[in-house]
């Protein structure tokens, strides 16, 4: 499929193959209870403080070495004593005193390296699941015209950041200012649309907001755009205007054996399983638990926590799972009309070539093919010996 063909597709909603799901679109944010401990992952960084130490709530506990390219800050999201195991800090205690809310900075009066630090010191990574440092974002070596945060939230399932826009828009709104201060862009915008699967990339997000194309291997600053996640901009502002570090995130739980789906403010840190139990899910009828979304998610276990990256926990039953045995493939065609951006890709799988990095792992041709060949995978593998022998 051309990308005119697919566009006028994705326009007339023909080229949906995969099904949105967003039962949680009307389930207003509700905090999660505060689990008692939280763990959070530290390796690779410098700690800032020793088992046995008491910490207040949001204290900084862990830091990247000084000589790290890419700075990252970990602060804890309760108070009380840290217990230092396995490349991970755990915290047992409570939850800080509620924040002020409502207070907003006049982006005007800052200067733009005090937003490029507030957002390092606090810690604030891509909450998309990327996690890049938000402050490496905001300090482009190249000249930023437009800012546009990106509230086209195409995972099947999830619907937290829709949630983000439409209950805390005035935060977005100072977000979006002070990222714009922070880079010099003339424009901002914020994207709220509901898009069909994978439309929320950002490659599409800034050639349909700005019309420019991204070539392969390049990103949105290579055209002039920073593409910020809704989450992350919301917490640019809590950290300039409130002081409040990276603690919390919105997520989604959903799925078929969830008995209370919704959109919950969690404490990052806080173990998966306590999530499951706090919405109702019996592990007994949930054949996978998935973190991350169906579709660029992966699988976790009740022990594994909640990082900054988790948008949602999903608890799928076996119906929603679907596992079907793999077939040879029957030539239909029909993963190349859901690619994206028209990808011929059986030929990629069998004769990889310089096109296949420009894949970008959306799964949308394995979730079509009717054989069940894992296509989204052996691309990766291909894409992987492609660069390895450019
Ligand atoms: S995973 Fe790659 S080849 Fe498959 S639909 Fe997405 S972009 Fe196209
Ligand atoms: S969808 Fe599956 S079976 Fe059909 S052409 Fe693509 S790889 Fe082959």
């Amino acid at each position: 499929m051309s990308a005119l063909r697919a566009r006028i597709a994705a326009l007339l909603g023909l080229a949906a193959p995969v099904p949105t799901r967003k039962l949680t679109r009307d389930a207003a944010i509700v905090w999660l209870p505060p689990p008692a401990t939280v763990r959070l992952p530290v390796a690779g960084l410098d700690l800032a403080v020793a088992t046995g130490e008491l910490v207040a709530a949001h204290a900084l506990v862990a830091r990247s070495p000084a000589t790290a390219r890419w700075q990252r800050r970990v602060h804890t999201p309760l108070g009380g004593r840290v217990e230092v195991v396995d490349g991970a800090i755990a915290v047992h205690g409570a939850p800080a005193a509620a924040t002020i809310e409502g207070r907003h900075r006049d982006p005007g009066s800052l200067d733009r390296d005090e937003v490029v630090a507030a957002a390092r010191e606090a810690g604030i990574v891509g909450l998309g699941g990327g996690m890049f440092p938000t402050y490496a974002k905001l300090d482009p070596a190249h000249p930023i015209d437009t800012v546009l945060v990106n509230g086209c939230e195409s995972e099947p399932y999830f619907t937290c950041d829709h949630r983000v826009l439409s209950e805390h828009r005035d935060e977005l709104d100072c977000g979006l200012a002070l990222a714009m201060r922070a880079v010099g862009a003339r424009a901002g915008v914020v994207v709220d649309r509901e898009a069909y699967y994978p439309a929320g990339y950002e490659r599409f997000v800034v050639r349909d907001q700005l019309g420019r194309d991204i070539p392969v291997r390049k990103l949105p600053r290579d055209v002039g755009a920073l593409v910020l996640n809704v989450q992350s901009v919301r917490a640019l502002h809590r950290a300039v205007c409130l002081g409040e570090p990276l603690v919390s995130r919105v997520i989604t739980v959903a799925g078929g054996a969830v008995r209370r789906p919704g959109n919950y403010q969690v404490l990052i840190g806080t173990p998966i399983a306590e999530v499951l139990a706090a919405c109702g899910v019996d592990p007994a009828h949930a054949a996978a638990i998935v973190a991350g979304g169906p579709m660029m998610g992966h699988g976790v276990a009740p022990d594994d926590v909640i990082t900054a990256g988790t948008g949602g926990v999903l608890a799928l039953t076996a119906a929603e799972v679907g596992a079907r045995a793999e077939h040879p493939c029957i030539r239909c065609g029909r993963c190349v009309d859901a690619c994206p951006i028209g990808l011929p890709v059986p030929l990629l799988v069998e004769r990889p070539g310089p096109e296949v990095l420009r894949c970008f792992g959306c799964g949308a041709c394995h979730y079509v093919c009717p054989s069940a060949i894992p296509l989204t995978s052996r691309l990766r593998e291909a894409s992987v010996q492609e660069f390895r022998w450019e």
